[in-house]
């Protein structure tokens, strides 16, 4: 981006760019053009102006966030009785030290300015460290030189001039992620060819299909040396999630981490035919850390794998689908822009291309697919809260204060138990009771959740020592959240596996 400061500029005749360095000396657009919109485009396109006004930070459908490349446009109205000639447009910023920066462009106007067409609008390149809080914008359209300037009718009663606070969020905005392969040896249809390999640019991919959807400064990627070695079939990938909610324990992640296992299947990767599966965290607090995790079937390298590794991380960070085709399971009732579009333009960081409004959501099951304002509202304070946790440094949990028990209970009758340190949800529907060595009653609350890949998982809360009790009994309490869920497992009797009866966290006895 040709840059230049405007101090600058005006002691050095050398430099490139041009300059309309402001009211006293530029001379405006005349004969009726005036501004009409300015969007700063950061995956979503903002508009800071619209309709001839300046559209304050409370009143846009998203936020701009800071250290993040915003592509910016600016339309013009003009009236009928239009000259056509050039026009040149002047983009400011200002930061909060008072540095100001300034770019140009020319185009020649013969008509009104149109977001849909190449040339409709006026546009710049604002590079990520100067999208920063507290900086401000302005934009202006001037007569180039040798304009006549005698000879055109006066500006319009407005100048063709527009500013403001660009509002640019403060705060850090930052994905951080472990892939892990899965070394699928099973007997299927297909040949197990080991676990997909993630070279250099294959770890780029990943990154560049994350970073241009998501309102990121950041991603950080990690490819875990030790596969996952997963000997059942790839038909239920529930279970492969709760191996990975495990792994993700055992490897001692920070609570923001989000653990995604690729796996190129010997059988097919679902019943259902999904191309992946995810946890959906209900909210984005420590305690769901065990849900940041997802699967997608990543046999080769390229767009569906990719956008299936996009979609899946959505799930983790809370997001549910968007209903476009109409196959989608269990959408959101309250999307706002209809048949799951985007609704608005999108700039794309990857191919430096626009995305148009027409576009579906990226949680649908259309293509092609990008993100609106909608989805980013819903990410974007998710990432930031799990950013600012490991921006304060969180020591990771070497002693857990406390132990909870995981249960999966799966459709086929299986079940899968686990411990992990942490509190248990805050959601407690049930309670577990069982005796102690010493026949006193124990009774605990239970969370009970229906996860996806129709599995409940239970979380009991234990004693410090991580005792696990031989056989729990479950009973649901009065006003249980999910009352059919609770009847369903009232009174029911759980047998503790033999090989985590004895197991009290590698604490002395
Ligand atoms: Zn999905």
């Amino acid at each position: 981006m040709r840059r230049c400061l405007l101090a600058l500029c005006a002691t050095l005749p050398a430099c490139t760019v041009e300059r309309y360095p402001g009211d006293e000396i530029g001379v405006y657009a005349r004969g009726g053009m005036a501004l009409d919109s300015v969007s700063f485009d950061q995956g979503v396109a903002v508009d800071v102006f619209a309709n001839g006004q300046f559209v304050g930070p409370s009143s846009r459908p998203t936020t701009l966030i800071q250290n993040r490349g915003a592509y910016v446009r600016a339309t013009w109205s003009i009236p009928d009785e239009w000259e056509p000639r050039e026009i040149a447009a002047a983009l400011e910023l200002t930061q909060v030290d008072g540095t100001t920066s300034s770019e140009v462009r020319r185009r020649w106007i013969d008509g009104p300015g149109d977001l849909r067409y190449p040339d409709g609008a006026f546009d710049w390149f604002v590079p990520e460290e100067m999208m920063s809080p507290a900086s401000s914008w302005r934009v202006a359209l001037y007569e180039t030189e040798g304009a006549r300037i005698d000879l055109l009718p006066p500006p319009a009663h407005v100048l063709p001039r527009g500013g403001g606070p660009l509002g640019v969020l403060p705060g850090r905005h930052e994905i951080e992620l472990v892939v892990v392969p899965i070394d699928h040896q099973f007997s299927g249809p297909m040949e197990c060819e080991g676990p997909p390999e993630f070279g250099e640019a294959r770890v780029q991919e990943l990154y560049d299909y994350l970073a241009r959807i998501n309102p990121v400064e950041d991603v950080v990627i990690t490819i875990r040396e030790e596969p996952l070695v997963w000997t059942e079939s790839a038909a239920n990938l529930t279970k492969i999630l709760d191996a990975l909610s495990e792994l993700r324990e055992l490897d001692n992640a920070p609570p923001y981490v989000y653990y995604f296992g690729a796996i190129d299947p010997c059988d097919w990767g679902s019943t259902a035919g999904f191309a992946g599966l995810a946890r959906v965290p209900d909210a984005p607090t420590r305690e769901y850390a065990w849900k940041r995790v997802a699967v997608g079937d990543m046999r080769r390298p390229g767009h569906p794998s990719n956008e299936t590794f996009v979609h899946e991380i959505g799930h983790t960070q809370g997001r549910r689908h968007v209903s476009c085709k109409g196959t989608e399971g269990n959408p959101v009732s309250d999307y706002p822009v209809e048949l799951g579009k985007t609704g608005s333009f999108g700039f794309d960081h990857l191919r430096w291309a626009i995305q148009p409004p027409t576009h579906a959501d990226y949680m649908s099951y259309c293509d092609p697919t990008w993100v609106g304002a909608y989805g980013w509202n819903q990410v974007r304070p998710v990432i930031q809260r799990l950013t600012s946790w490991k921006d304060r440094d969180e020591p990771s949990r070497a002693t857990p204060d406390r132990v909870t028990l995981m249960i999966s209970l799966y459709a086929d009758g299986a079940s899968k138990w686990w411990i992990r340190g942490g509190s248990a949800s805050a959601s407690a529907s049930m309670r577990a009771t069982w005796y102690d060595d010493s026949g006193d009653l124990v009774a605990r609350p239970v969370a009970v959740h229906h996860s996806t890949g129709e599995t409940t998982h239970l979380e009991v809360a234990l004693d410090d020592l991580g005792t696990v009790p031989r056989t729990i009994t479950l009973h649901a309490d009065d006003a249980a959240p999910d009352a059919a869920l609770a009847t369903s497992l009232e009174g029911r009797v759980l047998h503790t596996p033999l090989d985590l009866r004895e197991r009290r966290l590698g604490r002395a006895p």
